[in-house]
C-alpha cells in the first residue's frame, strides 16, 4: 500500500490520515525526503531559503499553567520569578535593530499579576518608540489566559491587543492538538485543542497572520501527530491565515515529564521524517521552518532537503528550550553559511515571508555572536517600577508591589 500512497503524492494528490500514517511508518526515509523536497521545489522553485532577524523575548517566567514538559516556568512567588520592565524590553529592541532585526517574538508564562492593561501599555509604548518594528506576540494559550483573567471573550482580547500594536500571533503552545495528550502534559488547563484553534480562527478573521507549531516526542501516538496536522490543514483550508509551520521534538532535560517518565529525545531521523511528512500533509502551508535551535545546525541544514524552505530566526535570545537542555546558537553569518552550502540562496524576510533583502551582516559589520543572551542575568529578580501601576492578583504579587509610603531619605 505504501507504494500507492507514494505514487499519489508524486502525482500531487492530497493524503488522508490513513495514507499519512502509512507513509510515516513504512516509507523509506530518503523517499519521504524526496517527496517533501519535490513539494518544496514546486512551491519555491527559485531555490531561495529565507530567515528572519528577530528576537525571542520571554517577558515573564512566572506561570500558573505548570506544564510538565516545561523547564522554564517558575511558580507565582518564586524567588527566581521575573517580569521584564519596559526599559529592559526597549534595550533589547535597540540591540535587535542594531543587528538588522525587524521584530520581537514576545511570549511568556501565564502570569496572573499581569493584567490586559499591562500588555496594552507595553505594546503602545513599543509602537510609539519604534513605529515600524513588529510585534509577533502572545501565543494562543496566552490569549486564552488573558481572556479568562479579564473575563472577556477571545475576540475582544485580540481586538484590544491589535489596537495596542500586536501585529501577528506566534503558533506556540500547540504541542499536540489532541486533548488526550494535552491532559497528560498538564496543558489541557491552559488551552484545549479547540481553544487553541479558535484563537487562530478569530485572529485570521481579524486579518492577522499567524504561524503553527507542533512539539512531538512526549506521550502522543503517531496517529495523534497526524491528527494534529490534519486539524491545522482543515483550519488552513478554512482561513488561509497560517504563514508557516514549525515542528520540533520535546527537549526532556530538567523537565518533570522527562525525569518521571525517562523520556529520551527523538533522534535526528525521526525529526527529518516528521518534517517531511508535515510538508506532504500540510499541502496548503507555503512555508516550513527548520528547527535548528532544537536539532542543531547540521540537522537544521539537512532540513532544507526534507521540505523546509526557511531557517527560522537568527538567534539573539532564547530561554525556553534552552532551559530544557537545547543550547544551539547560530548568528546570521552561520545561518547564511549553512543555507549557501546546501545549495540555496539566502534571503532575509519578515513575518509575512516577504523578502527584505540579502544578508545584512556584512553591510552592518555585525560582530560574531556565538552565545545566547538571557532574559535577565541570573539571580536578578528586581521588580520593574511600572508594575506598581497595575493591580496584582496573587498574594506574592501584591507583596512585591508594596510601595513604601514614607521612603527614608
Ligand atoms: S510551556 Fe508555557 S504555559 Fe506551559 S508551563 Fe511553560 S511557560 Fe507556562
Amino acid at each position: 500500500m505504501v507504494d500507492a500512497v507514494i505514487d499519489k503524492v508524486r502525482a500531487g494528490g492530497r493524503v488522508n490520515a490513513a495514507e499519512a500514517l502509512e507513509l510515516y511508518r513504512h516509507a523509506p526515509t530518503p523517499v519521504l525526503g524526496q517527496l517533501a523536497d519535490a513539494i518544496r521545489e514546486r512551491k519555491h522553485p527559485e531555490r531561495v531559503a529565507t530567515y528572519i532577524i528577530d528576537r525571542n523575548v520571554n517577558y515573564t517566567n512566572v506561570c500558573v499553567a505548570k506544564c510538565n514538559f516545561c523547564a522554564f516556568y517558575r511558580e507565582v512567588g518564586s524567588p527566581d520569578g521575573y517580569v521584564l520592565g519596559f526599559d529592559e524590553l526597549f534595550a533589547k529592541i535597540d540591540e535587535t535593530i542594531a543587528v538588522g532585526g525587524v521584530q520581537l517574538l514576545l511570549q511568556g508564562g501565564h502570569n496572573p499579576d499581569l493584567p490586559l492593561s499591562w500588555y496594552e501599555d507595553l505594546f503602545r509604548a513599543v509602537k510609539e518608540r519604534y513605529p515600524d518594528f513588529k510585534l509577533h506576540a502572545l501565543s494562543p494559550p496566552e490569549v486564552v489566559h488573558l481572556s479568562r483573567l479579564s473575563q472577556l471573550p477571545v475576540t475582544a482580547i485580540i481586538e484590544r491587543l491589535v489596537a495596542a500594536g500586536m501585529d501577528s500571533i506566534p503558533g506556540g503552545g500547540a504541542e499536540i492538538l489532541v486533548d488526550r495528550v494535552r491532559k497528560l502534559l498538564h496543558c489541557y488547563g491552559k488551552a484545549t485543542s479547540d481553544e487553541w484553534l479558535d484563537v487562530m480562527r478569530h485572529a485570521h478573521r481579524a486579518g492577522l497572520r499567524t504561524t503553527a507549531t507542533m512539539m512531538y516526542g512526549t506521550v502522543e501516538s503517531d496517529e495523534e501527530r497526524i491528527e494534529h496536522m490534519m486539524r491545522l490543514r482543515d483550519l488552513q483550508d478554512e482561513t488561509g491565515g497560517f504563514t508557516a509551520f514549525i515542528t520540533w521534538s520535546f527537549q526532556p532535560d530538567h523537565t518533570e515529564l522527562g525525569q518521571q517518565h525517562r523520556i529520551t529525545e527523538a533522534t535526528g531521523v525521526e525529526y527529518l521524517r516528521t518534517l517531511a511528512l508535515s510538508r506532504i500533509v500540510l499541502d496548503n502551508f507555503d512555508n516550513l521552518q527548520a528547527s535548528w535551535v532544537t536539532q542543531g545546525g547540521k540537522v537544521g541544514q539537512l532540513s532544507l532537503a526534507y521540505g523546509a524552505n526557511d531557517m527560522g530566526s537568527v538567534m539573539i535570545e532564547e530561554n525556553v528550550v534552552r532551559a530544557a537542555g537545547a543550547s544551539y546558537c547560530m548568528d546570521e553569518l552561520e545561518i547564511v553559511r549553512n543555507i549557501e552550502d546546501a545549495g540555496f540562496v539566502a534571503k532575509r524576510r519578515n513575518m509575512h515571508y516577504e523578502i527584505l533583502g540579502d544578508p545584512i551582516y556584512k553591510a552592518l559589520g555585525v560582530p560574531r555572536m556565538l552565545e545566547l543572551a538571557t532574559a535577565r542575568e541570573e539571580g536578578d529578580t528586581h521588580v520593574p517600577s511600572e508594575l506598581v501601576n497595575y493591580p496584582a492578583r496573587s498574594r506574592a504579587g501584591k507583596q512585591l508591589r508594596v510601595v513604601p509610603r514614607n521612603p527614608v531619605n
